[in-house]
């Protein structure tokens, strides 16, 4: 691989070199971290998967180096620009270092579970470290890091000290694992009958926990950790992410502020992360709508775990396995005071975007009619394709559709544990409208949802009918 090579070392150094557009310089040379196919004009020779690529400028200055990928369209992901520089233990290890820096003093002991390292806002393209008290997952969403795993794996573990990582791969690289662990690696010897294609290289899966301090540790066993003092445990193995949305923690807490005395309903509530600080926060009762049986049990097991919190035993907690948009839609008879609609992303590709806003749109109108007086809408998007602009908008239509006067109380974008440096990193939204009239939502919807003729904004960001 040559990694550690100087990265100013000469074109006969069979270094992977790559001149891409002016377009493209720009965008790089302002920080973003992709280089896409289409923006590569010259390449000195076929490159392989998490191969250091060196991009020259027109002048055939070095501009950046990153990690080289055939098969995706993001081409190159880049690790540097400015100067050349070195790109082995210690680079890493002071990136590393930075991402923790960037955390310090943002959690205390309570919150044991949190992201170490958000992908390339981080400086780590494509890779996510999440925390679970003594656990440590890395997931890899490009087999471009397959090649250097063990070497990344080594500077974690010593730069951490967890009692066990897990490795987990998004779907793309599960396919490439065995080409990509193996092709940067060859055997030297031709393989021989019986021999498999994993002699000279490691091949790594999903799931595969591939550190342990303590043999003895159950393995499979879900990970429980802290989060504002909360207990929640994680599926680190199988679970989606990296086993729980640790991006929500900041608008769990605003929820948990908002829940005294109110009934709630979570839609979309995986393991209740939401319904845990609601109830914490005092609420009545929290109704918990997901789609999957196992994240309805994972959610009671949470509950179970908190009852030495006086509210949380106090709160009535149900259960409900249904299609949330279905369940929503229909439902007539049951009213909350407060509702949290955090689906999962609805737009995964740019062609999607304008009917994720309409779904969206309709989501939240729906989730409206279910509001009590003086409910509380929490409304939340995870699809990167969906402005937050276009989501909020959508949104606050809906509320002054609705008829209703509203407030809205709070927007919210990324928590500090996940930067995002630029606009396709970012992706998570939410808002939270509080409806003010002295009709409710309901009514107004029943007898015939009279849109205002026209809205004013006044201070307090209030939308009322004129
Ligand atoms: N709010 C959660 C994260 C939600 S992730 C938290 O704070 O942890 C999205 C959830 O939506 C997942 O649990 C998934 O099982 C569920 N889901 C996906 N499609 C659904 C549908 N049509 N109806 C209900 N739940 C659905």
């Amino acid at each position: 691989m040559g990694e550690g090579e100087l990265l100013s070392a000469g074109p006969r150094s069979g270094r992977l070199r790559l001149r891409i557009t002016a377009a493209a310089e720009t965008i790089v040379r302002g920080g973003h971290p992709w280089v896409f196919t289409g923006s590569v004009q010259k390449q000195n020779r076929e490159g392989t998967a998490g191969e250091l690529a060196v991009i020259f400028d027109r002048n055939d200055k070095f501009l950046a180096v990153g990690l080289f990928d055939p098969h995706s369209p993001i081409r190159v992901r880049v690790l540097h620009t400015g100067k050349p520089l070195n790109i082995g233990t210690e680079f890493w290890r002071a990136r590393l270092d930075m991402a923790v820096r960037k955390r310090d003093g943002l959690f205390d002991e309570r919150t044991t579970g949190y992201r170490l390292i958000n992908g390339e806002s981080d400086g780590w393209p494509g890779l996510v470290l999440d925390r679970y008290d003594t656990t440590l997952v890395l997931k890899l969403y490009t087999p471009a890091w397959l090649p250097r795993l063990g070497k990344i794996l080594g500077i974690i573990r010593a730069g951490m000290k967890p009692e066990r990582i897990v490795l987990r791969m998004s779907r793309n690289i599960q396919q490439d694992t065995r080409e990509a662990a193996v092709l940067p690696h060859p055997s030297p010897h031709p393989l021989g009958e019986g021999e498999s294609l994993a002699v000279g290289a490691r091949i790594w899966r999903d799931g595969e926990v591939v550190f342990q301090k303590r043999a003895d540790l159950e393995i499979g066993a879900p990970v429980v950790f802290l989060e504002n003092g909360l207990k929640f445990e994680a599926d680190v193995l199988r679970g989606q992410k990296t086993g729980f949305f640790l991006d929500q923690r900041e608008n769990r807490r605003l929820v948990e502020s908002l829940a005294r005395g109110r009934a709630v309903l979570n839609a979309f509530s995986f393991s209740g992360g939401f319904s845990l600080y609601a109830a914490r926060g005092g609420a009545k009762s929290v109704t918990d709508l997901d789609l999957s049986a196992h994240a309805l049990e994972s959610a009671k097991r949470n509950f179970t775990r908190n009852e030495g919190d006086v509210n949380v035993r106090h709160c009535r907690h149900e259960t409900i396995q249904a299609d949330a948009f279905k369940w929503i839609a229909g439902n007539s008879g049951r009213q909350f005071d407060l509702i949290i609609l955090d689906p999962p992303s609805l737009a995964k590709r740019e062609a999607e975007r304008a009917r994720a806003i309409r779904a969206y749109g309709k989501l939240a109108a729906d989730g409206m009619k279910c509001l009590k007086r003086h409910g509380i809408l929490v409304a939340c998007s995870c699809s990167a394709h969906v402005l937050a602009e276009e989501f909020f908008g959508v949104v606050r239509q809906m509320a002054a559709k609705a008829g209703c006067n509203f407030v809205e109380l709070q927007t919210t974008r990324h928590a500090p544990d996940h930067p995002a440096t630029f606009k396709e990193a970012e992706y998570l939204k939410g808002i939270y409208l509080r409806f003010a009239d002295n009709q409710q939502p309901a009514d107004r919807w029943q007898s015939g949802g009279l849109a205002p003729a026209r809205l004013a904004i006044d201070s307090g960001r209030e939308f009322r009918r004129l």
